[in-house]
């Protein structure tokens, strides 16, 4: 790692703002308003665990508050620090504004390995971790709705839930203190796979701009395309085998902690998840050949690489040998500033983490909006549209016997024309929808703007700018 001579995560994202804020027009107080980072609490709480007291220090950072509720994930993770919280809580402020759900941004963090504790442990932990949080109302659906992030997922969230629900009896929106939740706890359905979803989506509309993709030397859709993922976990994985399954593209090099699988035909990645799943690392999964220096696949030959895994492992050391022309950044912060200036100078393309991975926090909206309502999507319509659908085919039918026409609807079109569309379905479409919309902004900026460089760059850009417009609203 190029640990001593890189700025911090905190520093790095500032950096990126600065970037974008040097060709804006911004007073100076509101420009610093905008970037610092409202608060960061820290707990240290103890549990008792295995005969004795265990002392755990977690955070929740505010970043900023322009609108409220803020919200960002609980990340589990030994490397947990401020630095990290912070810089984490202000990306969720630039996403959210990107993809225009209307949230402020924060993130939390817990310094543990979760892979230490057994499942009654880590209940008993985050337990506590979310009371110390929500009689602070860190966590809150009116003022700070948590998420899942690296090392936890449906299972924390139902805990967080039930110790919000058991600490607030009367309220009536409890369930939207904290998004991600399983199903059956009042989640939504297409949470866990939303942000590798977003990746996808995010490709596609990238390969829609042939403009943009013949400015990283590449042509055509995803079909074919050669992929390098790291970190196959909840974002990772989904991507991978979405673009995989329904896209056409090849991944040929997998990156996990305790190595890399690599197979230039390509690999079947739900064989790969489950390997890693029951094994806890790639080693000996019969997709490719291992290699024990997994980062050193970050550097092979391949048309997007994919870094899902966390933050800094683009770096000042390993920058220079990128060889992908297009990378999508599904981690936060995967490349550092300084090694995001190497890979421009080099003409590489980024599509950055604020938009790229704004699939998780777009779907945690409808969650959140979806508990507000206290209905599932779809609930009121499908069986209405189906019927209006019915009508029309009914009609087209009669129409061709009458006139003898001789016309036959093919089976499969009836099918899908008449089934109405689920929550899964309208789910995705609202995430679809949005990933294009955000794409087109930032494109148009990239492309319109002679000192708009880079993708995130227009990002930053775009996003600071609806912010600025929120604070001077409020009249600041
Ligand atoms: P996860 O814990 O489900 O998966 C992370 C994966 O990366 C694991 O399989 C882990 O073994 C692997 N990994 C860890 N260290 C590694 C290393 N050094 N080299 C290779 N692989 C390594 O986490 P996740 O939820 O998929 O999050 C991954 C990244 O995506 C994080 O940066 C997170 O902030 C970001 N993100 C997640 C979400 C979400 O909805 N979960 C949303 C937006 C952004």
């Amino acid at each position: 790692m190029a640990a001593n001579r890189e700025p911090s995560f905190r520093d790095s994202v500032d950096m990126m703002f600065n970037r974008a804020v040097a060709v804006m027009d911004l007073s100076p107080g509101l420009e610093e308003k905008i970037r610092v980072c409202n608060s960061t609490y820290t707990v240290r709480f103890g549990v008792r665990l295995r005969g004795g007291i265990r002392t755990f220090t977690g955070y929740r950072s505010v970043h900023s508050e322009h609108m409220e509720p803020v919200k960002g994930g609980i990340r589990y993770a030994l490397s947990v620090n401020q630095d990290e919280v912070e810089a984490l809580a202000a990306l969720m402020t630039y996403k959210c504004a990107l993809v225009e759900t209307p949230f402020g941004g924060s993130k939390g963090g817990l310094r543990i390995d979760p892979r230490e504790w057994d499942e009654h442990e880590l209940e008993l932990i985050t337990r506590r971790f979310a009371y110390e949080l929500i009689k602070r109302d860190l966590i809150s659906p009116a003022q700070n709705v948590p998420a899942p992030d690296m090392g936890t997922g449906e299972r924390e969230m139902a805990w967080i839930v039930d110790q919000y629900q058991r600490m607030n009896t009367t309220d009536i929106n409890g369930a939207a203190c904290v998004t991600g939740k399983p199903t059956n706890a009042g989640g939504i359905a297409g949470r866990v796979e939303a942000t590798g979803r977003g990746i996808q989506y995010a490709l596609r509309e990238f390969f829609r701009h042939p403009h943009d993709a013949a400015r990283a030397g590449l042509a055509g859709s995803l079909d074919g395309k050669r992929v390098i993922v790291q970190g196959l976990g909840n974002v990772g994985y989904h991507a991978a085998e979405f673009v995989t399954t329904e896209d056409g593209a090849r991944v040929i090099a997998i990156i996990e902690r305790d190595g890399g699988l690599h197979n230039p035909n390509g690999m079947n990645i739900q064989a790969v998840r489950d390997w890693l799943v029951a094994h806890g690392g790639v080693e000996g999964c019969p997709e490719g050949t291992f290699v024990k220096d997994g980062a050193a696949l970050l550097e092979e030959e391949c048309d997007i690489l994919i870094p899902a895994a966390h933050e800094g492992v683009i770096n000042l050391d390993n920058a220079d040998r990128i060889k992908a022309p297009l990378i999508i950044e599904a981690a936060n912060g995967p490349v550092t500033a300084g090694a995001d200036e190497i890979l421009r100078r080099k003409g590489t393309i980024i599509i950055p983490d604020l938009y790229a991975n704004a699939g998780g926090v777009t779907v945690s909206y409808f969650e959140w909006v979806k508990n507000l309502s206290h209905i599932r999507f779809g609930r009121m319509e499908r069986r209405q549209e189906e019927a209006r659908h019915q009508l029309l085919i009914d009609e087209l039918e009669r129409l061709s016997a009458d006139k003898g026409l001789g016309w036959t609807l093919s089976p499969g079109f009836k099918q899908q024309y008449l089934r109405g569309a689920g929550e899964l379905e309208l789910v995705r479409s609202g995430l679809d929808d949005t990933m294009r919309g955000a794409y087109q902004s930032i494109s148009q900026m990239w492309n319109g703007r002679q000192d708009v460089t880079d993708l995130r760059m227009a990002a930053y850009i775009v996003a600071i700018d609806r912010v600025a417009k929120s604070y001077r609203s409020k009249g600041l």
